[in-house]
């Protein structure tokens, strides 16, 4: 049996737990600079760079409880992308959180390992909660040139009953939780900055993918489809200016694809750039 399904920690006066949905595996060759291409070429270099055909992220989220509700902070793949993720139902029951009792759920942007855990063929799974999501990103991922199936196929039974939120940079979605603007993985990409007290968290989505690889070359980063030199370009500089953020201020981060539990601190490593350290 799997092990690291569930963990819980207080943050202030919230409580955070990390779920478990899985893990994800892409070609090593997916992580790029912005002046590499998709092509044989990089999959040679990487392959020689990391030692590793394949890159293996955990993917997670996080419930985060308060006296009066629990949000949700990205929704794991549910059956949308194979056998490896969709475990986050059986976690969470384990964890013992009701789903009915999610009251929000916070996407950082849609794609499929954050949006897809939120239905089940066409059922909602979390039935009391409003779904928020970037209005950029929600325009952007609606358009018939951008969109994918099963984008429309998740969000569908929310909306049906006016279940859906649009947020803007910056709105505040409940007591001590905020959107922060980190567009470059995606057009509307979020994160979450989440505070009560002295203690705070960013909740960074995919800034980074790969904790080994991409913290010591933080000027890479993961393309698994399409190669745009100019959205490569912005999504690097946007995590090269988070990773000098938060390792300035030492800021707990939560990442759904960090190493379970999901939780660290970046530290400048002593070759000048970056680590990851575990926060269990
Ligand atoms: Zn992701």
């Amino acid at each position: 049996m799997a092990r690291n399904q569930f963990s819980t920690r207080p943050l202030g006066d919230f409580q955070v737990t990390t779920i478990s949905d899985g893990f994800a595996l892409a070609p090593a060759a997916t992580l790029v600079r912005a002046t590499d291409r998709l092509n044989l070429a990089n999959q040679w270099r990487m392959a020689r760079q990391i030692h590793k055909p394949l890159m293996r992220a955990d993917v997670l989220m996080f419930v985060v409880s308060s006296r009066n509700e629990k949000i949700l902070i990205d929704a794991g793949a549910g059956h949308a992308l194979g056998p490896t993720m969709g475990k986050a139902q059986q976690n969470l029951r384990r964890a013992g959180v009701q789903a009915t009792d999610i009251t929000k759920v916070l996407i950082s942007h849609p794609h499929p390992d954050h949006l897809c855990g939120i239905s089940d063929r066409g059922a909602m799974l979390y039935p009391n909660a409003y779904i928020y999501l970037d209005r950029r990103d929600y325009e952007y991922w609606s358009a018939p040139e951008h969109t994918y199936s099963q984008f429309g196929r998740a969000l569908a039974p929310y909306i049906a009953v006016d279940r859906l939120r649009l947020f803007e940079p910056g709105d505040e979605l409940a007591a001590g939780v905020s959107a922060v603007p980190l567009p470059g993985h995606t057009i509307g990409h979020s994160g979450f900055q989440v505070q009560s007290g002295a203690a705070k968290a960013l909740f960074w989505g995919d800034i980074i993918h790969d904790y080994d690889y991409q913290l010591a070359n933080p000027d890479h980063t993961f393309v698994l489809r399409d190669f745009h030199a100019v959205r490569v370009a912005d999504e690097i500089a946007m995590q090269q200016k988070i990773l000098a953020e938060v390792a300035a201020s030492h800021e707990l981060v939560f990442a759904p694809h960090a190493p379970f539990p999901g939780a660290g601190h970046v530290v400048v490593s002593s070759s000048g750039t970056y680590g990851w350290k575990i926060s269990s």
